[in-house]
């Protein structure tokens, strides 16, 4: 199962929310920190995504 990271803005902590696929399309823009329960939480950009954007 994929692993997605997540930033709290509020408590300033990142968190890791393992979920299916379907799952995370359906909740990533409503995902609560699992510290703090704010909904003030953004997903980190993954490792491999930044290294597959290449500046030409
Ligand atoms: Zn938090």
């Amino acid at each position: 199962m994929p692993v997605y990271e997540f930033y709290c803005k509020d408590c300033k902590k990142e968190f890791e929310v393992k979920m299916r696929l379907a799952q995370y399309e359906k909740s990533k823009n409503k995902q609560k920190c699992l510290e703090c329960d704010s909904k003030n939480v953004q997903q980190m950009i993954s490792a491999f995504e930044v290294k597959t954007s290449r500046k030409s």
